[in-house]
């Protein structure tokens, strides 16, 4: 065990705002026990409102990995299964732009975990969205499903499968809080975070990518940076990026560029 450290707050970013889903998301739920309508693959729902979510996890890890691929980092940890390995980036530098804002746990004995800076929370659809999916009839609570043909290789007899998704159009309110450790990291923590933001927008989020699901976009509505000393009652929050997005708006483009340059440029970053 390495002696007292020290791990200083020094402030918190907070960024709001909306991921809209260009087409259709699946992100995968548990089909132990529960089974709504005999899908075979259903999304996961939040259990007390029974509304479809992104997971925190789900696009945290998806920012990650690409901030890894961007970075060219080292893919040496197995965070998967032996027979279906999936690798990450893992390290014990504190100097590494991904572990330092992702985390990373010890692998052996000598190595260090580094606490993640980032917060990502899971995303719920906004009460806009889950009125109009209210209202469509299907056959699922604000979902649709569809049933794909995937073909047995060794016996060539089709497998058909009912696959369920969140229609695109819906919108879920998104929140990530970056935590301040080090001044010097801070302008390019941040900039690497909306980098990641701008990356998922160019990739997928959830199952089934290369099909075509998962594709969306961000619309910032607020970043707001609060000092150590707005928590100790000493000074007031700082709004750096305002955008209120009205209620009858369509969402229709990104506007990760535009907020990461506006607060790139603030002196107060
Ligand atoms: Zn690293």
């Amino acid at each position: 065990m390495s002696g007292v450290k020290k791990r200083p707050l020094l402030g918190k970013y907070i960024i709001r705002g909306k991921i809209k889903l260009k087409t259709g998301l699946r992100i995968g739920g548990s089909t132990l026990g529960i089974s709504i309508g005999g899908i075979d693959l259903p999304v996961i729902r939040d259990p007390i409102t029974n509304t479809p979510y992104i997971p925190g996890s789900s696009l945290k890890g998806k920012m990650r990995s690409l901030m890894e691929r961007l970075l060219n980092k080292n893919l040496n940890k197995n965070i998967g299964t032996r027979n279906n390995p999936i690798y990450i980036h893992n390290c014990s530098d504190p100097q590494c732009e991904v572990c330092r804002v992702y985390g990373s746990t010890k692998t052996n004995d000598e190595d260090v975990n580094i606490p993640a800076r980032i917060i990502v929370r899971d995303a719920f659809l906004t009460e806009k969205s889950i009125r109009i999916l209210d209202s469509l009839e299907t056959d699922l609570p604000y979902t649709e499903w569809k049933t794909e043909n995937s073909l047995d290789r060794v016996t060539s007899a089709a497998n058909p499968r009912s696959i369920e998704r969140i229609p695109a159009g819906a919108e879920f309110e998104f929140e990530i809080i970056y935590n301040v450790e080090e001044e010097k990291h801070k302008k390019e923590d941040i900039e690497n975070i909306f980098r990641a933001l701008r990356l998922v927008e160019d990739d997928y989020l959830g199952g089934s990518g290369s099909r075509g699901y998962g594709k969306v976009v961000f619309r910032v509505e607020e970043v707001l940076f609060r000092s150590a000393g707005y928590y100790k009652g000493e000074e007031g929050e700082k709004v750096l990026f305002k955008e209120s997005i009205e209620d009858n708006e369509d969402i229709k483009e990104s506007n990760i560029e535009k907020v990461m340059e506006k607060i790139l440029s603030t002196s107060d970053t």
